[in-house]
């Protein structure tokens, strides 16, 4: 089956007690059970609740994998899968991620033992050198969130098959339309789904999906004993979403590239990260691996002057500024001091995130109104 076809049927079958076409929301906490230990699977809402099932089952669908989780965030996925580790152990990740996940990682995981090191992983040779017999995890994001760095999944998947630690991808930015990194030799894919999955900025939720059977043991008691389940009413929101994910996808891709290419060329603008540019360094690694080049857009104005760069985040009227992405709004974002202020000032620069960076999350209104829109803006 075609990924449309997939991504409405995924995991939805008529409920069995009225036939209703949409998986209800199964607003309770607890199941009837016949005797002890005698019941129709659920047992307790913490554990299983069917409105999750049919979402868990979707994001298993949509990857090209076996199973799915779902989570109550983004970062509580992600805490899940550090869950795995024991004191001692080493992640080797991207040295340009999301700022929650850093924070997550320095802030929280630091301390109980495991260590986190840092690598510039578009070059996965990088990677390979900082492997020692102490590393289980290898964190991926692909495109980067703000830098829109690209990395080759199915090269560090190779690099992680021989030295057998857990690749997982943070497949946020490209969204399962796009990309499916399973299919790449990735062990793990995790979503933040308030982003694309959901696609309407109205829920906070995560994700993760796998094939092998023992990780999804692991993870769903990670999952059960640690509690970041995520409530009925969000499971409904986000398999909601999820089948108009291809529709809105090819939108924002359309827009993404029709406002890339107009950024481009504008007089005030210095320089456009979008990896559907040929002279992109990532182009050849993402034409293979991605379907298609997103809608997530960052760049740099001429002018770095923090007037200016106030001036021009306050003057969009499409554009809304907030934080988050993935929305059919167009959303325009401050990542130095909003997404991704959790990074050190003089880390973020080392890694190239400037002050100045500018980072869109372009929706799917008209392009021609968007362009407009950052025109009156930009000046
Ligand atoms: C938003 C985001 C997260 C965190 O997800 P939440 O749902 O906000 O907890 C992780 N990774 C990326 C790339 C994100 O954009």
């Amino acid at each position: 089956m075609k990924i449309g076809t997939r991504l409405i049927h995924a995991g939805t079958e008529p409920d069995p007690s009225t036939g209703a076409i949409m998986t209800p929301i199964y607003q309770t906490s607890t199941y009837v059970q016949e005797a002890p230990g005698v019941n129709k699977g659920f047992e307790y809402a913490r554990s299983q609740n069917p409105t999750r099932k049919a979402l868990e089952d979707a994001l298993a669908v949509i990857e090209n994998g076996k199973f799915g989780l779902a989570f109550s965030s983004g970062v509580a996925a992600t805490d899940a899968v550090i869950k795995l580790l024991a004191p001692g152990d080493e992640v080797i990740a991207a040295n340009d991620m999301y700022g929650g996940t850093y924070r997550l990682f320095t802030k929280i995981f630091e301390k109980f033992g495991i260590r986190f090191i840092y690598v510039d992983t578009t070059n996965p040779s990088n990677i390979e050198k900082a492997i020692t017999p102490a590393t289980k995890l290898i964190w991926l994001e692909t495109p980067t969130n703000p830098l829109m760095n690209i990395t080759d999944i199915a090269a560090v998947a190779a690099i992680s098959k021989k030295a057998k630690t857990i690749l997982c991808v943070d497949n946020t930015f490209a969204s399962p339309y796009l990309q499916n990194p399973l299919d790449l030799g990735a062990d793990l894919v995790m979503h933040s789904s308030t982003k694309y999955l959901g696609g309407h900025s109205d829920v906070i939720q995560g994700a993760l999906v796998m094939n092998d059977p023992a990780l999804r043991e692991q993870l769903y008691f990670i999952q059960k004993s640690c509690g970041a389940v995520p409530g009925p009413m969000d499971c409904f929101l986000v398999l909601r979403g999820i089948k108009t994910l291809h529709v809105r996808m090819k939108q924002h891709c359309i827009n993404g590239a029709g406002i890339a290419q107009w950024l481009r060329n504008h007089p005030k603008v210095a320089k456009v990260y979008w990896p559907g540019f040929e002279d992109h360094p990532g182009y050849t690694v993402a034409k293979q691996q991605m379907r298609d080049f997103g809608g997530m857009i960052s760049f740099e104005l001429k002018d770095e002057s923090p007037a200016e760069l106030k001036r021009v985040l306050s003057s969009t009227r499409l554009f809304a500024l907030a934080e988050s992405l993935g929305g059919v709004e167009s959303l325009i974002n401050h990542p130095a001091s909003m997404t991704h202020a959790s990074i050190p000032a003089q880390e973020r620069i080392k890694n190239g995130l400037k002050d100045s960076l500018i980072r869109l999350s372009v929706g799917i209104e008209d392009v021609e109104d968007l362009i407009e829109d950052l025109e009156k803006a930009i000046g």
